[in-house]
């Protein structure tokens, strides 16, 4: 098939847009429905998330790709909301946390289901096409963290723990750190373990 600015690579990305764009709408409808900004739904939903662990507000605005200063908002907006509470410094470099009160994990969990649709939408490719696709969808975002399009990236293939063989000799991508081989559907997008094996360039 042809590849090229016309081609397949062209309607790949026309692909990834449209997803990104019906992606972002779901969100502001699922947020909207909760009375919130799509930037607090975000961080509600960072908050609550398990691969998160404990972050500073620098790590959130990294992983949202928005200023501190916006964390902050969004968080106080929570906070008053009832859907955050303000806990102590637990550490010298963080100089606020929050932690999810139950009406806001309740919260988080029903915008969640904006992923739904895509989720069914998915539901038709076989294991294997699902596979490939989450390793070629990996491969651009290591790219674009390479390149300092994408701030936090907790991939699988941006991690200094990736190895490509195992010492012992079976082919095939081994986490180094879990001593776990790593198929293509094994691949994590979030992982709390990651290390970068490498810092992200300057934004262009
Ligand atoms: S530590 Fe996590 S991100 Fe890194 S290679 Fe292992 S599973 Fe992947």
């Amino acid at each position: 098939m042809e590849r090229g600015a016309d081609g397949l690579d062209a309607r790949l990305i026309d692909a990834v847009e449209r997803l990104g764009d019906a992606g972002r709408a779901m969100l502001r409808d699922a947020a909207k429905r909760e009375g919130l900004s799509v930037t607090q739904a975000q961080l509600l939903l960072r908050v609550t998330s398990p691969s998160a662990g404990p972050q500073s507000t620098g790590s959130f605005a990294r992983w949202l790709e928005v200023s501190a200063p916006t964390v902050s908002d969004a968080a106080a907006a929570l906070v008053r909301k009832g859907l955050l509470e303000a806990v102590p410094d637990v550490t010298e470099t963080r100089r606020s946390a929050w932690v999810p009160t139950g009406p806001g994990r309740e919260a988080a969990e029903r915008l969640r289901g904006w992923r739904d649709p895509l989720a069914a939408g998915l539901s038709a490719a076989s294991p294997e096409d699902r596979a490939t696709a989450l390793r070629v969808l990996l491969e651009a975002v290591a790219s674009l963290h390479r390149t300092g399009r994408i701030t936090v990236a907790r991939t699988c293939l941006t991690c200094r723990f990736l190895r490509h063989e195992h010492p012992d000799g079976p082919a095939g991508e081994w986490c180094g750190l879990m001593a776990a081989p790593l198929g293509a559907a094994d691949l994590r997008v979030d992982c709390p373990e990651h290390e970068p094996a490498h810092e992200p360039a300057q934004r262009p």
